[in-house]
This record gives structure tokens, sequence and C-alpha cells, in this order.
């Protein structure tokens, strides 16, 4: 990305954060560090398989803009977070830019992802970020982990039921998973019912969002960590798969 390609995101960023009425939220810092992480991703991108978005415009809208659309769904100011399965830091990274008074876990089981979101943790001058490197499974069974967090968010990590399970033993009673998904995801919440119930959680609503200056509307499902969850889950992975909830 040249420097016209920056302005031309900073712009779009802008615009976007606007749009979504966040402008005030999330103060002056927030755009050209947004602009910086999409110029890393896509400078990464070419040595390290990051994104399948390869135009800064995309970029922005389809990562930044789709992720700062969370901050309409939740108050994430002074929350914890953990965002499982976040890949090249998606929504994690992109809302600890933000609201720089969150705290944010990114966890993958990729460990490449996580070395250069620490870089670039380091290079965009964020604090209160960690890389946890692991499988969803076994970390929400970590005692240091599991029932930590306010909030825990995913996005294309797996479809919804066998997310809440991944994502549910991190949350506080009290807390929300948010996930995630494109509009059409109605049969996966119907399919998450019985899991939710099993976990802890309800689906408290589902709010849909268009993300500007593009046609594509996506929806976060927002869960409510109702009470706690069983010991025994998360179980392992061959188990989950072999018998989702
Ligand atoms: N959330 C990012 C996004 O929206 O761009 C990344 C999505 S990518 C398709 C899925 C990510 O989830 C990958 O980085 C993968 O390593 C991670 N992942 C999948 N299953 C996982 C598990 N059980 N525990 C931890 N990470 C997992």
């Amino acid at each position: 990305m040249d420097s016209h390609d920056i302005q031309a995101v900073e712009d779009i960023l802008r615009r976007g954060l606007e749009t979504y009425g966040l402008t005030r939220r999330t103060g002056p810092g927030a755009v050209p560090k947004l602009a910086q992480y999409c110029r890393s991703l896509l400078d990464k991108n070419r040595e390290m398989n990051l994104t399948a978005i390869t135009d800064p415009t995309d970029a922005a809208n389809l990562h930044m803009l789709d992720c700062a659309a969370l901050l309409n769904c939740a108050q994430l100011e002074g929350k914890t977070l953990i965002d499982v399965g976040t890949g090249a830091g998606f929504p994690g990274m992109a809302l600890k830019i933000l609201v720089p008074s969150l705290e944010v876990a990114l966890l993958d089981s990729l460990k490449k992802r996580l070395d250069w979101l620490d870089q670039l943790s380091r290079e965009l001058e964020v604090s209160g970020m960690r890389a946890i490197h692991g499988r969803a499974e076994e970390a929400g069974q970590d005692p240091a982990l599991r029932e930590r967090f306010d909030f825990a968010t995913a996005r294309a990590v797996a479809g919804l039921p066998l997310l809440c399970e991944l994502c549910l033993p991190f949350v506080k009673v009290g807390g929300r998973f948010l996930a995630m998904k494109g509009v059409g995801c109605d049969q996966e919440v119907d399919g998450a019912q019985s899991a939710l119930r099993t976990l802890g959680g309800r689906v408290e609503r589902c709010v849909d969002y268009a993300i500007p200056g593009t046609d594509v509307v996506h929806r976060v499902v927002i869960v409510e960590k109702t009470a706690p969850t069983p010991p025994k889950y998360p179980r392992r992975w061959a188990k989950i798969q072999k018998s989702p909830l």
C-alpha cells in the first residue's frame, strides 16, 4: 500500500465509523492505526497466508469496519475479551485498536499468525493485548482462562453449535459471547439451542448491520452466559465433532 492507498483507507474508515455513529467513542488515534494494520496485513499476506482479501479498500471495509460493528452491540470500554480463532486478529485486534481500554486475549492454534500479531502490537504501540497459542477446547479447561472474560468473540471459525462449546467456557456468568455470522444463520441459531441449554447460555438478540460503503449485511448473535458451564465442557475435539451438543 502506498501513501495514496493509506489516505484512501483512512477516508473509508473515517466515513464508516461516522456512519456507525462511533466517531466520538473511538477517538482520533484509531483511524491511522487501523490503516497501518491494513498495510501490515496486506504486506505480510505476501509471505504468510493471513487473508483472502488483497485490495486495501476491501480490507478496510470487510475486515476493519466489519469488526467495528461490534461496538454497537456491546459496551467494551474497560472490559476483558477473548477472541477465539483470531487468525490475523479479527475481530480482537481491530477492537483493541478501536477501544484502547479493552483488555484483549487473542487465541489461535496457529503460532505464526500470533507472532505476527505480537509484532504488530509493538509497532502500533498497543498495550493490554496478549496472544495465546493453543486450541480453544484445551484452553477452555485452563483455570486461568475459564470463565475469566466479560466477552468472547469469534468470526469465521465454526458453526454456532460447535462454536458455543468452544467459546462459552471462557465467559463469566453475566458476560456475553458475540458470534459474527452471516444473515442466513437462522438454522445455526436454531441448531444451537440444545448446546446453549447445556453450556449455560441463551441467545439474547441478533443484530443485523450493513457494512458502510458496501451492500454486505452481516449479523451478530449475542449470547448471554446465564449459568456456569459444567466442568466436562469443552470436550476433546474428536468428541465435539463426533457428538455435537
Ligand atoms: N477470525 C479470523 C477472521 O475472521 O478473519 C480468522 C478466521 S480463520 C478462517 C479461522 C481461524 O481459527 C484460524 O486462524 C484457525 O487457526 C483458528 N482455529 C480453528 N479452530 C480452532 C481451535 N479449535 N482453537 C483455536 N483456534 C482455532
